[in-house]
């Protein structure tokens, strides 16, 4: 699971410091060296690392943790608000209200898990009481719109598609008066990805994008692939601009390095965690959780 070799690692620091009772600055610095370490092991990002360090060890040094009874508490404490801060401070959910039908934008490299995310979220929303609409505009591999339909009828939620002669722009603007006709309140548009970021695949997007105004765009990336998923973010928020995140795989991603940095780097929250290949893997992402997570 995530942040595991991350969370073995602060949490020997930490014990370190308890067993020490009072604490002096040169044990503080100690711990945060340490602490630095092990995040840049996790492969968290360097700016954000040294960012992070920087305010925690400010907090640290005052003199109400260096008097304190129980100064490792305080500095559990510290490091656990900061790296909640970090991911997000605060839950970041869905604007359902801001339109009927709400028409949230999935986009994202191939093999990122767009599509199964596209569909998970689908079914986060139907068990809440909404009907969504699931739309296929990955017109270029047939396997996709395939793939989109064989994961709407396991959840019990209708997928339109107008095959692959259509471009993704019209599907997109016509998928609004399909979803108004057949009563559906939430449009999930699965676009198309591929290997790595390229101007006509941008171009698209940023067609869907200025045709349909989706309420919301969310980028879905890979948390294993790392620095790799931050930079793509960064891009992706660049070039067409995004409102949050989904971070899938994280059940494979030992290290976190990628959950941890991605909102310093691009200033937008991850909203949903992708667990697992089942489709009802997914979940709200929340930041002190998984801060707690990491601190035991
Ligand atoms: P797309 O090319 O971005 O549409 O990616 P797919 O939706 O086809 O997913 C690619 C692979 O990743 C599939 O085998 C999915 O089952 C898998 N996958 C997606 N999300 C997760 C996740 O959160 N955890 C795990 N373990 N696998 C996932």
């Amino acid at each position: 699971m995530a942040f595991e070799n991350l969370a073995n690692k602060l949490q020997n620091v930490f014990k370190k410091l308890r067993g020490k009772g009072k604490l002096t600055e040169k044990d503080i610095k100690d711990a945060m060296r340490e602490v630095r370490l092990a995040l840049l092991e996790a492969d968290v990002n360097f700016k954000v690392v040294k960012d992070f360090i920087d305010r925690v060890s400010e907090k640290c040094i005052g003199a109400e943790v260096l008097e304190s009874l129980t100064p490792a508490q305080h500095v559990i404490k510290i490091v656990r608000d900061e790296l909640t801060e970090l991911m997000g401070s605060t839950q970041s959910k869905l604007n359902l209200s801001a339109g009927s039908p709400f028409i949230l934008m999935m986009v994202g490299l191939q093999g990122s898990g767009k599509t199964t995310t596209a569909a998970k979220i689908g079914g986060y929303l139907k068990k809440q009481g909404k009907h969504p609409l699931l739309v296929a505009c990955d017109i270029y591999r047939p396997a996709a719109i395939k793939q989109l339909q064989v994961v709407g009828d396991k959840l019990g939620i209708p997928v339109f598609s107008m095959g692959q002669n259509i471009s993704p722009v019209d599907i997109a603007k016509a998928s609004i008066g399909a979803a108004k006709k057949g009563g559906n309140d939430v449009i999930i548009i699965d676009t198309a990805g591929r290997l790595h970021i390229d101007e006509e695949m941008m171009q698209e997007l940023k067609d869907i994008k200025s045709e349909v105004r989706p309420h919301e765009i969310l980028l879905v990336v890979d948390a294993m692939t790392g620095q790799d998923a931050v930079n793509i973010a960064k891009n992706f928020n660049e070039q067409l601009g995004i409102d949050g995140i989904v971070m899938t795989k994280l059940d494979g991603d030992t290290r976190g390095g990628a959950a941890l940095s991605v909102k310093a780097v691009t200033g937008k929250p991850i909203k949903f965690a992708g667990i697992g290949e089942k489709l009802e893997d997914i979940e709200p992402f929340y930041p002190d959780r998984m801060a707690s997570r990491i601190l035991g």
